[in-house]
């Protein structure tokens, strides 16, 4: 069964960056430092900004990042910390290295899901993408989490460089026992802006080759009984656009405070709201809440600022097709 999955409006997504500190150094990474901080929080300043969002939005979703959550020695008090305040469900996203014997510190009832980065079906095309030996850290990293009964998601951020071995994914994710499976668009953002220069193949993939790759692979693997979610990218021009950002209540926390409502936004200093002394304050204009209300006929105005390549060309006066939320989302479920 495929819909498409219109933003969650009724609970709030607290993205929290714990750290941006990581073992790993992928190509695409989207943290940047000089925008997100290079500190680590202490497990009070977690607690308490833990229970901002909890009053602020009961029953919303916490997903813990860095960097590597896992290589804060606090992670597993962080995610009972939240269960106890009423979040309504808890992810961690890993790489895979799982530092600090998580796997042993915190249990399937705390955990909704560890959710697995891997970019690619075999070492040689995921490894110099995220590091040498990461796909076998990772896959091992997924086979023990299934083994200490977590319910487990593996992430795939399609670029040039690894589009072409998507189709191999569905037997690997039927093999390691995968519940979820995420395809991501590699972002404009981060590493990705100094690496792209040079390593041409971590370009985004243009629109036919999406349609003509990302659903029939979703499509096998949903067979297979798996949950696939992708973003939609594209809208026909008749589909109605939303920015997430004014219909949403998405927060994307790093740990210099800054909390952002859009992700192409984390790059400049145009996040909307801060946390300072344990409060959350709006930031002066002009930040992104002033340009989430900016109609443009592309759709995405963001898109049109930081990646105009992406906007469509308007054929004989009239667009072809207008630029998705990035936030917008298609899943199948194996009907
Ligand atoms: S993308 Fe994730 S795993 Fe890779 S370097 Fe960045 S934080 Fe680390
Ligand atoms: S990606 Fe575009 S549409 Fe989505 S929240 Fe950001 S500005 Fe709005």
């Amino acid at each position: 069964m495929r819909k498409t999955v219109s933003f969650t409006r009724h609970s709030a997504n607290i993205f929290f960056h714990l750290l941006t500190r990581c073992n790993l150094r992928c190509r695409h990474c989207y943290i940047n430092p000089d925008q997100h901080g290079r500190n680590t929080l202490d497990i009070g300043t977690i607690d308490r900004w833990l229970v901002l969002f909890a009053l602020r939005h009961p029953s919303s979703n916490v997903i813990f990042l860095g960097g590597e959550p896992t290589l804060h020695p606090d992670l597993s008090v962080a995610v009972k910390r939240s269960r106890q305040l009423g979040y309504a469900s808890v992810t961690i996203d890993t790489n895979g290295y799982l530092f600090h014997d998580i796997l042993n510190r915190v249990t399937p009832k705390e955990v909704d899901y560890f959710s697995f980065s891997l970019d690619g079906p075999s070492p040689k095309v995921n490894d110099p993408l995220r590091g040498e030996g990461s796909f076998k850290q990772c896959t091992q990293g997924v086979v023990a989490a299934k083994k200490h009964g977590f319910s487990v998601s593996l992430i795939y951020t399609v670029s040039q460089a690894n589009i072409d071995h998507l189709q191999r994914m569905p037997p690997l994710l039927e093999k390691l026992g995968v519940d979820r499976f995420f395809i991501q668009v590699i972002g404009v953002r981060g590493q990705w802006t100094e690496d792209a220069k040079c390593v041409e193949s971590l370009a985004q993939v243009d629109r036919d080759t999406w349609l003509k790759v990302i659903p029939p692979v979703a499509e096998a693997v949903a067979r297979l009984g798996i949950t696939v979610t992708f973003p939609k990218v594209f809208l026909d021009p008749d589909e109605c656009f939303e920015c997430a950002g004014l219909v949403a209540d998405n927060y994307f926390i790093f740990p210099n405070g800054r909390v952002y409502r859009c992700p192409l936004c984390e790059d400049y200093g145009l996040h909307s709201l801060e946390i300072r002394h344990d409060r959350l304050v709006k930031t002066p204009k002009v930040n992104e809440s002033d340009l989430f209300p900016l109609l443009i006929p592309e759709g995405c105005v963001m898109n049109r600022i930081i990646q105009p390549s992406n906007l469509p060309p308007a054929v004989g006066g009239k667009l072809p097709y207008k630029i998705a939320c990035c936030m917008l989302k298609e899943e199948i479920t194996a009907s």
